[in-house]
């Protein structure tokens, strides 16, 4: 099985052609350096994404506190910790890089602010 890609490694955005059998990689072509190797094989076999969304904040000036994973997490794991987060609710205040949920369905990565919020009365 072929497939292409584009390497996120660095502005050049490299075309890659990936060449997978029997779930490995076993060719890539069209990288400039080993980055885009190491690209290809990463999202053909373990595709990873930093997901970035919001949660319910009680007491704050908005409704919304943005928040991200503090690392990438599997890509297919990215829609039950959606869901997961639909059902969180922090209370403020709350500082920029503070934990919001820990190892965030067993993933590794925690759930962090990335934005702060005082507390309104
Ligand atoms: S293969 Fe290397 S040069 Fe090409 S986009 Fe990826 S990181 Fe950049």
């Amino acid at each position: 099985m072929y497939r292409e890609l584009i390497c996120i490694g660095c502005p050049m955005g490299c075309p890659l052609t990936v060449t997978v059998e029997e779930g490995k990689v076993t060719a890539v072509s069209g990288n400039i350096c080993r980055k885009g190797k190491e690209y290809a094989e990463a999202e053909c076999l373990n595709p990873t994404r930093t997901l970035t969304t919001t949660v319910k904040i009680k007491n704050a000036m908005y409704p919304l506190l943005s928040v991200r994973t503090s690392k990438p997490i599997p890509k297919d794991q990215i829609e039950a910790c959606l869901q997961y987060l639909c059902g969180i609710t922090v209370e403020a205040p709350v500082t920029i890089g503070q934990v919001i949920v820990e190892d965030v369905l067993q993933t590794g990565a925690d759930i962090i602010a990335t934005k702060s919020m005082a507390r309104q009365r």
